[in-house]
């Protein structure tokens, strides 16, 4: 028996990175996902290697823009009926940018928020209404742990991570009404995946990854696969008395 048998996932960012390793661990645990991505093909070459392994059938790509809220209401419904339903949305796909208030252009500003936070409202407000038709459903919205902690020179991201905190706790308060859907927000440190590639550029990876690891208590960055066991907890119905909180995975970091 996997943890999420018969679950029906969606699961947005997954051309790669944390997505990509939920998406995995969601079918590897029983699910069938839908992967999708603005990199369509990224998706697709995920989804066909997860059929590959799994089955025909297991999962199901489709390229999608988050910030686009059309796009968001034809995809999920594809999905709905390619999957037979719909019980967990991955809220995953993010950008970050690095810059003070000084130094950061406010177009940056508008766009880290917009794919941050906005898609985060427009899959909410779009997939309720189908999760509604099929049991327990689970929502999970992945921020960061700088949502949490403030730097100085992370103002678009630190202010996007902090909405999506908020955001989650407010849905989870509205879907609570009916004892059926539940939302929480997952806080990952430093994870190796392509979005430190510009900090590797600058560094050299070996020394990307120790300066990083050198911030967390735990001593070192995490792995996809520990964001996705989060993601699995919470997705399954191991989780079904837990709502609006804030599960971080970050070393410790947070603690002090
Ligand atoms: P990543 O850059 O490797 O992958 C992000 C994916 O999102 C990419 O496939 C990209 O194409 C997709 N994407 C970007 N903009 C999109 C859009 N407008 N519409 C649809 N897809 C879009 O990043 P990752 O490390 O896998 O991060 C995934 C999530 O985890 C993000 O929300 C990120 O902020 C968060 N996070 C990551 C870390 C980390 O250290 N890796 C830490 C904390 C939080």
């Amino acid at each position: 028996m996997g943890r999420v048998d018969g679950k029906k996932a969606f699961i947005t960012g997954g051309a790669q990175g944390l997505g990509e390793a939920t998406a995995r661990m969601l079918a590897r645990e029983g699910a069938k996902v839908t992967v999708t991505d603005v990199n369509g093909a990224g998706a697709e070459a995920v989804a066909a290697s997860i059929n590959e392994e799994h089955g025909a059938g297991t999962a199901f790509a489709w390229q999608q823009d988050v910030t686009d809220e059309a796009r968001w209401q034809e995809v999920l419904q594809a999905a709905h009926d390619a999957m037979g339903g719909l019980n967990v949305l991955v809220n995953n796909a993010g950008i970050g940018s690095l810059g003070s208030v000084e130094d950061e252009n406010y177009d940056m500003f508008k766009k880290v928020q917009t794919v941050d936070v906005d898609s985060i409202f427009l899959g909410c407000k779009y997939a309720i209404p189908l999760m509604r038709a099929h049991g327990l459903g689970s929502i999970i919205n992945i921020s960061s742990i700088a949502g949490i902690i403030a730097s100085g020179n992370y103002v678009s991201y630190n202010t996007a991570k902090a909405a999506v905190r908020h955001i989650s706790k407010s849905i989870a308060l509205h879907c609570a009404k009916g004892g059926q859907i539940r939302c929480n927000s997952v806080h990952p440190v430093f994870i190796n995946t392509p979005i430190l590639d510009r900090t590797k550029e600058m560094f050299g990876e070996e020394e990307a990854l120790a300066k990083l690891g050198r911030q967390i208590p735990l001593g070192k960055v995490g792995e996809p696969d520990d964001i996705a066991y989060a993601v699995l907890y919470l997705a399954s119905d191991e989780s079904k008395l837990v709502t609006g909180i804030e599960l971080k995975v970050d070393g410790g970091i947070s603690a002090m």
